[in-house]
């Protein structure tokens, strides 16, 4: 079956008023949308149930992280367990600003991802290289370590819950997007690390998606890359033109 192409919007730790989350939301949902297309947004915690209750019902949301145990003395965090009974199908867990500004570790989102997924959440999860690594060749390294981290928890049927994120730190923000090629030969290698480290099955079915200064004009030849199954979008998610980007296979 072929992989249903994916499209995150990941609106980080914005918007700053509920006027701008309105605006954002009333361009979704009268927006003519690919329906062929997985669509899921994440918004700020605070903004998850009431954008659950007013996006069209095509529209999926998630969380942009998330704590591994069900509830307690964890002052500042959230459980997959309060996500699940609020109905947020989606996580987003080891995201670069998380490991890099909050220092987690690949272990510790693993943990993370193995609880999101034991309490029934999906898992965007997110990899990637710095510059510095990209050019010292170290790029298929560094990503099959933050992976393995969390093949070592997982078992192989918890996969069907996971899409990978193939996020390049240095495209992440800066307009430096990859080129398809590059996406390409990532989420290949990605692929093949999946096929020996899991499963041939799993790798086929997993969907790689890739992030890092997405835009409508670049997302559509990044699209018609083999293992492109959709993106990851940071920036382009808050403006009209994450429609462009969700209808990328048009
Ligand atoms: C992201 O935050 O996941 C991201 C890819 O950001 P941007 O699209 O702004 O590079």
């Amino acid at each position: 079956m072929p992989r249903q192409f994916f499209v995150g919007g990941n609106f980080k730790m914005n918007p700053v008023s509920r006027g701008q989350k309105e605006s954002i939301i009333s361009v979704l949902n009268s927006a003519d949308l690919d329906s062929t297309t997985e669509i899921v947004i994440a918004p700020p915690s605070l903004y998850l149930i009431p954008l659950k209750d007013t996006v069209r019902s095509e529209l999926q949301v998630s969380a942009q992280n998330c704590y591994y145990k069900d509830s307690g003395a964890f002052t500042g965090e959230i459980s997959p367990a309060q996500l699940v009974d609020a109905n947020i199908p989606y996580v987003i867990l080891g995201h670069s600003e998380r490991r890099t500004l909050f220092h987690e570790t690949s272990e510790f989102v693993a943990q993370k991802t193995k609880a999101a997924l034991n309490a029934t959440l999906k898992v965007i999860l997110c990899v990637g290289e710095t510059l510095p690594e990209r050019e010292t060749g170290q790029t298929a390294a560094v990503v099959q370590k933050q992976l393995q981290a969390v093949v070592d928890v997982l078992q192989e049927s918890d996969w069907s819950g996971v899409v990978i994120a193939y996020e390049p730190v240095w495209a992440i923000g800066t307009g430096k997007v990859a080129t398809s090629a590059q996406a390409q030969e990532a989420h290949l290698d990605i692929r093949a690390f999946l096929s020996h480290a899991v499963s041939p099955a799993v790798a086929e079915n997993t969907r790689i998606i890739y992030g890092g200064s997405v835009t409508a004009a670049n997302c559509k030849e990044l699209s018609t890359q083999l293992d492109v199954d959709g993106f990851l979008v940071g920036g382009a998610s808050l403006k009209p033109e994450f429609v462009n980007i969700i209808n990328a296979r048009r």
